[in-house]
Formats: C-alpha cells, sequence, structure tokens
C-alpha cells in the first residue's frame, strides 16, 4: 500500500469545517481507503488517519471524503487497524506523514469479506479494484462527490427514493367498539381488519375510497394507522402461470436424494466444496435445490441461487415464491432502479433470507450465506461482458471457500470446465464432486427425437424451410389441438458457407473453427488466426464444395421473421403463432406476457430463439422443431459444438414434460456431426468424447487457461501496431520465464504460455473502431492476470485506442 500524502502535497488549504476541526484531532486508528477512480493501474488501497472525531462512524464499508492528488475524492474504507503496522501493506508508513479521511459520508456499505472478494476480483480480472467495488454498493447510479454551498462535500444521492405503504390495524379497544347503526363504511373497515393489517392502498383497492372511515375511526382511537417501509418488486401476480406452482413431491427420487446427501456433506466440512448436479432436463434438479434451500434456512442461514437472465421467468421465480413466500427477493434487469433498491434493501434487511437472480445477485449484502446455487451452470451469461468480465461461477467459488459454504453447480450439460474439475477431484483447493441424475420422476419418458436431413429434402427437389416430417408433424399437433415449440436460433450470427448437397463447411486448417464468410471481398477468413483464404481457392479452385465438388455453396441466414411469415402460410387461421425474440419480447414484462399468451392458447405454435430453450415447463408442448441446427454448431468459436449441443439438449428438454409423450424434430444438413448424434441417441458421451479430444488436441480449455487483449481504435494502423507490441511485449515475458525453472515444472500439456495473434476480430469493426485481438494460451495453473498486468503496465497506455483485457473469455468475437 502507498502512503496518500505522497500525492497530498498541492492541498489549497481550504477544508470544510467538519473536517478542519476532524484534522486537528490526533488519529486514533488508520484505515485502508480505495479510492474510486475506475483505473486498471489503480490497483492498491492506500492508508489513511482516521481523526478520533470520526473514529466511531469510519468504519469498513463506510463512504469517505478524501484528499487525493490535490483533489477532494470518494473513497471506501476496506479495512481498518489501530496502527499502521496492524493495516495490511502499511507497514513502514510514517504515522506523521498519512493524511487523514477528512469526512465519512454513509453508514457501512459493505462488508470486509466483500471489500477482499472485490480485490481478488480485480487482480484476477486484471479490473480496477474501484469498479469490481461497486459490485457490492447499493444498486444505482454509480456514486459521485458533490459540493454544497458552503464548501463541504456529500455523496450524490440516487434519485431512487424508499417507498413507504400505510397500514392500517385495529386498536385493542378497536377490538370491542360498537360501530354506530348507520355507519356502514366503518363498519365494512372494521370487518376487514378483523383478519390483521392491511395498507391503504389495499382497502382502497378492495373497497373504493375508504380514506373518510379510516380518519374518523383513527379520532376514536378504533383504528391506527402506520406507515412502513414497503417493498416493490414483489409483483402479485408472478405466479399466474398454471405450472408455476411447486408442489412438494411425495418422494424424492433416488438421484435427487443423493444430491441432496452430497449438498449436506459439503454442508458438514464448512470448506466450500463444490457440488456438480449432472441432471437430465426434467430431473428434477430444481426440487433438490428448494429442499436444500429448506435446511438451510432451518438452520438460520441464508441463500443464494444464480439462474441465467432469460431464465429468470414468472415460472421460475413462481415455484422459489411458492415455497418461500415473501422470504424471496428476486434480481433481473428488468426491476426498475426503486424495485431493485427495495429487493437489495430486504437481504441487507434480513427481510429475504432467498435471492435468485441473474449473476449480479451474488453481490447481494447477504446475511450468514449457507449455500450458493448456480441453475444451468454452463450458461454463457455467468460471465460478464463488459468491465469487469468475471465469471459467476469462478466469484461464486470464491465465495464459497471464503464463507465455507456450499457451492452447487446444476445443469444438463456441465460445461467441460467443471467436468473436468469433478474428473480431478479438485481445483484450487475446493474438492469438486458430480452427482448424477439420470432419470425424470414418475418415469416420464424421454422425448423420441427425428433428425430431418435437410440435403436429402435439398436433393428430392424441397426449397421450403419445413422438411417433410416437421411440416407433418406440425399438422399432426394442428389436428391435436396440441402445442408445438420452434427453435431458431441465430444469435452471434457469423456468415458462413455450406455445401447444400454433403453438409461441408470450410474449416480453418490451423485452428478447426468455421471460417466466416466475406461477401464483398468474397474470401473465407479464419478470426483466430488471421489466415485468409480466397473462395475460389479453397481448396479446389472454383467456388465449389470442397468435399463434395458441388456447386451448391450457399451462404446460411433466414431471421425469426421469415420462419414466421413461413408458419402463417402453412398454419390455420385459428392456430396461434407467438414469435419471441429479441424485438419481441422488449419493454417490461414482454418476455412474461408472451408466455402467458402461449399458456393461454388452446392450440398454439411458439417460435424463438435460444431465449425459448431455457426453463420453459409447459406439459401441453408435445413437438419441438428445430428449424436449423447448424448455425449454432458453426460458429467460429472452440465452444460451438458445446453451445450448440446444450441448446438442443434444453430444446427437446421442453416436449413431453406432461403425460402426452414428445416428439423433437431436428433439421440439419449435418446428421453425423457429434452434436447432432448424441442429442439424437440421448447419449451425451458421443459429444463429449469428440469435444474433449478436439479441445485437448487444439489446446482449448479446460486443458489450457485462455485470456484474450482486445485493442481497438479509430487509426486502423495505430489499434494494429498497439495489438503487435502488447503481443511482442507478452513473447518477452514468457520468452524469460521460460528459461527460469518454475514455468517448466508444469503439470498441463502446455509447457509454457503462447500467444496467438494479433488478428482482426470477427467483428472487424464496431462504432467506427477497428479492433484486433490476441490470444494467450497457457498452462492452467499459470498466472497470466499477472502477466498480463505487469506487460499492460510496461507497455503503456496509447491515446485514442482503448484495450480490453478478458481472463477466461467467452466470447471470441
Ligand atoms: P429440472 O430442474 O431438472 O429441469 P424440475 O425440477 O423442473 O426439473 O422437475 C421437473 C418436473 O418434475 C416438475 O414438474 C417437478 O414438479 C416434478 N418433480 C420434481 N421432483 C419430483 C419428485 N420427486 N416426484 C414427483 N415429481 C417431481
Ligand atoms: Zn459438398
Ligand atoms: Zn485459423
Amino acid at each position: 500500500m502507498r502512503q496518500a500524502s505522497l500525492f497530498d502535497m498541492g492541498i489549497d488549504g481550504r477544508l470544510e469545517p467538519s473536517a478542519l476541526l476532524a484534522a486537528e484531532t490526533a488519529p486514533s486508528a488508520f484505515a485502508s481507503v480505495l479510492v474510486d477512480i475506475p483505473t486498471r493501474s489503480l490497483s492498491e488501497p492506500f492508508a489513511y488517519a482516521v481523526p478520533a472525531v470520526l473514529s466511531e462512524r469510519a468504519q469498513v464499508g463506510c463512504a469517505v471524503l478524501v484528499r487525493f492528488g490535490n483533489r477532494p475524492a470518494l473513497g471506501y474504507v476496506i479495512a481498518r487497524a489501530d496502527s499502521l503496522a496492524d493495516l495490511p501493506g502499511a507497514d513502514g508508513l510514517d504515522p506523521a506523514k498519512v493524511k487523514p479521511i477528512r469526512d465519512v459520508l454513509t453508514e457501512p456499505l459493505f462488508s470486509s469479506v466483500s471489500a477482499e472478494l472485490a480485490l481478488w476480483m480485480a487482480r484476477e480480472y486484471v479490473a480496477s479494484p474501484a469498479e469490481c467495488l461497486r459490485l457490492f454498493l447499493p444498486p444505482g447510479k454509480s456514486p459521485r462527490l458533490k459540493r454544497r454551498e458552503d464548501g463541504s462535500y456529500e455523496l450524490e444521492r440516487a434519485a431512487v427514493r424508499e417507498a413507504s405503504a400505510r397500514w392500517v390495524s385495529l386498536t385493542e379497544a378497536g377490538r370491542t367498539y360498537e360501530v354506530p347503526v348507520r355507519a356502514s363504511r366503518q363498519r365494512q373497515l372494521i370487518q376487514a381488519l378483523a383478519a390483521g393489517p392491511v395498507t391503504t392502498h389495499e382497502l382502497n383497492a378492495l373497497c373504493t375510497d375508504m380514506s373518510a372511515a379510516i380518519r374518523a375511526l383513527e379520532k376514536k382511537g378504533v383504528v391506527k394507522v402506520e406507515e412502513r417501509r414497503a417493498w416493490r418488486g414483489v409483483a402479485e401476480g408472478e405466479s399466474r402461470l398454471s405450472s408455476a406452482r411447486a408442489e412438494v413431491p411425495e418422494q424424492l427420487t433416488e438421484g435427487q436424494r443423493s444430491a441432496l446427501e452430497a449438498i449436506e456433506r459439503a454442508r458438514a466440512t464448512h470448506a466450500g466444496d463444490v457440488v456438480l448436479i449432472d441432471g437430465v432436463t426434467g430431473s428434477g434438479k430444481t426440487e433438490v435445490y428448494l429442499s436444500a434451500i429448506e435446511r438451510v434456512l432451518a438452520c438460520g442461514q441464508s441463500a443464494c441461487v444464480l439462474v441465467p437472465e432469460i431464465s429468470l421467468t414468472a415460472q421460475t421465480v413462481g415455484r422459489f415464491r411458492s415455497r418461500f413466500g415473501d422470504a424471496v427477493a428476486v434480481f433481473h434487469s428488468r426491476l426498475s432502479a426503486g424495485e431493485r433498491l427495495d429487493q437489495w434493501d430486504m437481504v441487507r434487511a434480513g427481510a429475504a433470507r432467498v435471492v435468485v437472480g441473474a449473476r449480479s445477485a451474488l453481490f447481494c449484502p447477504h446475511r450468514d450465506l449457507g449455500l450458493i446455487i448456480i441453475d444451468e451452470e454452463h450458461e454463457q451469461s455467468y460471465k460478464q461482458g463488459s468491465a469487469p468480465r468475471y465469471h459467476a461461477r469462478e466469484v461464486a467459488a470464491r465465495m464459497a471457500r471464503r464463507y465455507g459454504c456450499p457451492l452447487v453447480l446444476g445443469s444438463a450439460t456441465p460445461s467441460a470446465e467443471a467436468l473436468a474439475r469433478c474428473r480431478r477431484g479438485s481445483f484450487n483447493g475446493q474438492r469438486w464432486e458430480r452427482v448424477e441424475m439420470r432419470e425424470r420422476p414418475g418415469g416420464a419418458v424421454l422425448p423420441k427425437i427425428v433428425v430431418a436431413d435437410l440435403r436429402r429434402e435439398f436433393a428430392g427437389g424441397s426449397r421450403s424451410m419445413f422438411s417433410k416430417p416437421l411440416y407433418d408433424a406440425l399438422m399432426g399437433v394442428v389436428e391435436r389441438r396440441e402445442k408445438a415449440v420452434l427453435l431458431h436460433n441465430r444469435r452471434g450470427f457469423a456468415p458462413f458457407l455450406m455445401c447444400r448437397e454433403c453438409g461441408c463447411v470450410p474449416t480453418c486448417k490451423h485452428c478447426s473453427t468455421a471460417l466466416t464468410y466475406h461477401e464483398r471481398t468474397h474470401t473465407l477468413e479464419c478470426h483466430t488466426c488471421g489466415a485468409v483464404y480466397h473462395v475460389q481457392a479453397y481448396p479446389s479452385p472454383a467456388s465449389k464444395c470442397p468435399s463434395c465438388g458441388s456447386p451448391y455453396l450457399a451462404k446460411m441466414g433466414v431471421g425469426t421473421q421469415q420462419v414466421e411469415d413461413a408458419l402463417l402460410q402453412i398454419l390455420p387461421k385459428d392456430v396461434a403463432v407467438i414469435r419471441m425474440d429479441a424485438d419481441s419480447t422488449r419493454g417490461k414484462d414482454g418476455h412474461a406476457k408472451l408466455l402467458e399468451e402461449f399458456d393461454a392458447a388452446e392450440c398454439a405454435v411458439l417460435l424463438g430463439t435460444q431465449m425459448i430453450a431455457k426453463g420453459l415447463d409447459f406439459p401441453e408442448v408435445t413437438l419441438v422443431g428445430v428449424v436449423n441446427a447448424d448455425y449454432a454448431l458453426k460458429m467460429p468459436d472452440f465452444r460451438a459444438s458445446e453451445r450448440a449441443y446444450d441448446l438442443l439438449e434444453q430444446v427437446a428438454g421442453r416436449a413431453g414434460r406432461g403425460e402426452r409423450p414428445g416428439e423433437v424434430i431436428i433439421q440439419t444438413y449435418l446428421p453425423h456431426d457429434p452434436v447432432i448424434r448424441a442429442v439424437a441417441s440421448h447419449d451425451r458421451s458421443i459429444f463429449t468424447d469428440h469435444d474433449r479430444q478436439m479441445r485437448a488436441e487444439a489446446l482449448y480449455p479446460p486443458y489450457v487457461r485462455l485470456a484474450q487483449i482486445v485493442v481497438s481504435g479509430r487509426d486502423r494502423v495505430l489499434a494494429e501496431r498497439h495489438a503487435r507490441s502488447l503481443a511482442a511485449a507478452l513473447v518477452d515475458l514468457f520468452g524469460r520465464e521460460a528459461s527460469a525453472p518454475a514455468a517448466v515444472a508444469s503439470l498441463s500439456v502446455l509447457e509454457a504460455p503462447v500467444v496467438l495473434g494479433p488478428a482482426p476480430c470477427v467483428i472487424e469493426r464496431a462504432k467506427d473502431r477497428f479492433r484486433f485481438h490476441l490470444l494467450v494460451k497457457c498452462p492452467v495453473d499459470y498466472p497470466v492476470s499477472e502477466a498480463i498486468s505487469s506487460v499492460l503496465a510496461e507497455v503503456g497506455e496509447q491515446r485514442g485506442l482503448s484495450v480490453v483485457v478478458d481472463i477466461d473469455p467467452y466470447d471470441l468475437m
């Protein structure tokens, strides 16, 4: 830790009145203060003195006013000690030169453990500590200093105010009060209150305006009215969907029991053990979570459940609410600022002991956390796409270890990373255990999977979007008045070429990922290594299929809307077609409304992007169709297969959840792809074996660790040159290290880190900025964050360019 006084030279001498007093008093303690300036280079907290007058208030978690450089700055107390020697990192500083904290601006906002985690995140993800710490602060705009008229400073308060509700209740005297004969409103009011307090809002909704009656009876001491804090965001209608109720099953399945036992064992060790529940869709994972949480609550502890944003539907929330009632706080991106603040406060106040939310719910002020659950552990949305680019699974694992509580991961298609750690039995000093749940309760059968070979359809002369099997099945659904779900996924779509006769997709010879097609230049490009192939020259002359010589190389890509149009043409008018994609679900509750519409329809087809694949549980769905499975398979990304497998498995799991059997039809040009074969035969190992081998050979995670650096700027030459300098500096650093024995002693496949690129990103230009990236592959236990931090410091910043560091990246485009 550095000493603030070094930067504190140019003070103008004008101090705030209260702080003047404070500064004159001798220090009573010392504090580590994280100055709120979000830059990567300001990576350490600074030591400040705590004047005696502020001693009571300047606790860990408080926002404080300090001098930084010659300016007033906002800071956060992250540690406190009686002497400098006891303050971590401050040993050796001269107490006389350490500057005082000027003022305390808030009550404590976070715990010392949160501060510790924030600093860890900053190091691990090469991010700014201030930015990481902000994750743990109450929701709302980032706090800022505001200067008052008198020259002193205060913290700019969020525009959001706490909401309150007026509660009306009967007083002791009111219970025996005789209502005058003609006061019928008053009688009505007393009857309404007989069972307990009611809010004025509800009273008015139930019996029209009651304010006069309330006033009259309040005067007589019959009722009393109290203001109480209201928690916004606890929506009433959330469990309206027919399947949202979560009845307690009479008996748990064998798989569920063994999963619960594993969680109990992990709780008993207090070591932050990880339990991976590897259970097919519909095997009852959610029921395991609910039972485990029940036990945790019974011990007076709290639980945090992370769910991918897109499955944070009314259905999911309803299942938790119907089991735990008001003890549930919910966080999703559709909450208003006021709702978010209230949900957060519910957690802080201990009013909610179960938190269900997207990745950021991890940072709530949990009280005595006894369990962390991450559902759909493999989901990409657990990785934050903007700084700090953390992965919720990794942060949760760290938290679990810190709190000594279990981390439960659930998935029907666990990530390669989680599976690898379970095979090893431990990772980073934590135990990783896998529990399998293979069966659906009540013996519900797995759906029948049909693969519709689009090559054959093409050869047969069909130019329709729907193959014969899918068309026939849709007509069957219409006839039986049932429901169907159609998936059309093209998220993160990069155009590629595909042979319509054999399904071949050109891939890079060096990277084995699909090549991206650039229509303008008629080239195929690899965005991992930068190789460019002219379509004419790849690898046989003329635009012919490299594998079968067919001239029918087609550029792939139709939107959801086009599929909807085609559907409307073939379906009778009385079948509801509900399209769910980014456009149709905009706005608050847009998603939930469409689902309710689908739920209420008698016979309907739900057509959507990957957002429909998750968490929907409609027993009447008997058909699931995948319009084209190949988009997902052929992304230029080593995780493309993993995601495609997950998507298909998830969407297939939507069929036949009720009594009637389900059918799944997957349309593809690639019927022999291991992903398609694995889904079709309900045998995951066909895919995982292939995927593991591919990753091991091409050196991808979990066999190596990956880090990505993206340099972007308006000046293409400058951006590329800077990317090259960074790459060169990294190569240099790794070269120097390679001669040291430590790196050679590594046990992983890769002996020392390597640098790939720089190459233009798949998305070469965004908002007029040119983008270049380089990838670092290193042994799994290599301290890559440290290496990158030091290289960034060495190379320095360049005006007009931005440098994004992504450790364990998921978005390689
Ligand atoms: P998953 O989360 O693994 O997809 P769910 O928890 O949604 O599975 O369970 C699928 C269905 O099975 C739900 O309707 C749930 O209520 C029901 N279910 C779960 N456990 C049991 C059980 N032990 N007995 C009977 N039904 C169960
Ligand atoms: Zn071909
Ligand atoms: Zn390549």
